[in-house]
């Protein structure tokens, strides 16, 4: 028998840090949701280097029931590498990525499942309403329309990770070698047969984000940065800018000078273009740095994490595991 028979349908990837009062309801539900039906399913929890009770949790459920299995990193690794990780090691025919804190609602995986079996490769949840505060959901809102604006990619507006992946897609996304991971980039990348989805996101179960505003403003710098050359060609338009007024300026000056106009002055035009250019030099510095980091971050080739222990499921590499078909 070759390993696709083996094959469970569906596998749910979940990453968790810290979510030990989430746990127990997401696995209730997502039983609840999936026991009924016809498919096999697994449940790979992938342990982000929580530091609370969340590991312990999720072995005893794989004591009561096998097909939750786990997958612990030797530390943090953040939520994309997770969701990389668990696309790394789900062997299902479909793979459903979902948030552990159940802000992704399970009750929406048959509707996932049914796009799914029309043909779709790709079923993405489009969140149709947020219960999250102004100031996050203005946020959010600005990152899409920017990302949208200067991509060339064309992210669908509001889909997040939640989102089922046919195995095919599944393969290119493993087959991807690159270390920043923006996981909605990828599989918009891939391509396939897509369609949304919609669905009310709901509030966080309990606990609190594990996306503080620095985690957040980082992956939507690797969105922004990772899929649009937009940011490279703006500091060449704004240096072609100032290039072109600095020498309409001279030519102002050499004429007043010509013209016989002596006077020693300029203190505060020369303070202002100094601080003005240095400005411009500076930020250009850090667009381009933006890009060179993360060229660096790729030719170190690194693995994009690394995995302490495993449940329930098969690996000889922990570092870059790959199934063997
Ligand atoms: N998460 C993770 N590693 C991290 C941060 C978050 O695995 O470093 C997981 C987290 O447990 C949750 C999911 O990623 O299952 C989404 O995180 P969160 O709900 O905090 O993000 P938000 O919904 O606020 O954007
Ligand atoms: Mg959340």
């Amino acid at each position: 028998m070759s390993l696709r028979e083996e094959m469970v349908t569906v596998s749910i990837v979940i990453p968790v840090f810290n979510e030990e009062e989430n746990l127990e309801a997401l696995r209730d539900r997502l039983l609840a949701t999936l026991e009924p039906r016809d498919e096999t399913f697994e449940i790979i929890f992938i342990n982000d280097g929580s530091s609370d009770r969340s590991e312990e949790i999720i072995r005893s459920f794989n004591e009561e029931d096998r097909r939750v299995k786990l997958v612990s990193f030797s530390r943090n690794f953040g939520h994309q590498t997770a969701v990389t990780c668990g696309l790394d090691f789900a062997s299902g025919k479909a793979v459903v990525v979902m948030d552990a804190d159940l802000q992704d609602p399970p009750e929406l995986l048959p509707r996932l499942l049914e796009r799914w079996r029309e043909g779709y490769e790709v079923v993405y949840a489009v969140r149709c309403e947020r219960k999250e505060n102004v100031f996050k959901r203005s946020a959010y809102k600005l990152f899409y329309w920017l990302l949208n604006k200067v991509s060339y990619l064309d992210i669908p507006l509001d889909s997040g990770d939640f989102s089922l992946l046919d195995h095919r897609v599944v393969d290119v996304l493993r087959a991807m070698p690159e270390r920043n991971r923006f996981v909605r980039g990828l599989r918009t990348w891939a391509g396939f047969r897509q369609v949304g989805v919609e669905y009310e996101r709901s509030a966080r179960f309990a606990g609190e984000s594990k996306y503080d505003f620095a985690k957040l403003l980082s992956l939507a710098f690797d969105g922004l940065v990772s899929y649009s050359y937009v940011p490279l060609r703006l500091v060449s338009n704004v240096g072609l800018l100032v290039s072109l007024t600095a020498l309409a300026y001279m030519i102002y000056l050499l004429t007043a000078r010509l013209l016989g106009d002596a006077t020693i002055q300029g203190w505060t035009s020369t303070v202002v273009i100094m601080l003005f250019l240095g400005g411009v030099q500076l930020l250009s510095l850090g667009v381009i740095g933006e890009y060179v980091g993360r060229i660096f971050d790729e030719v170190k080739q690194r693995p994009s994490y690394v995995v302490r222990d495993v449940l329930g499921l098969e690996t000889g590499d922990t570092a870059k595991p790959r199934r063997i078909d």
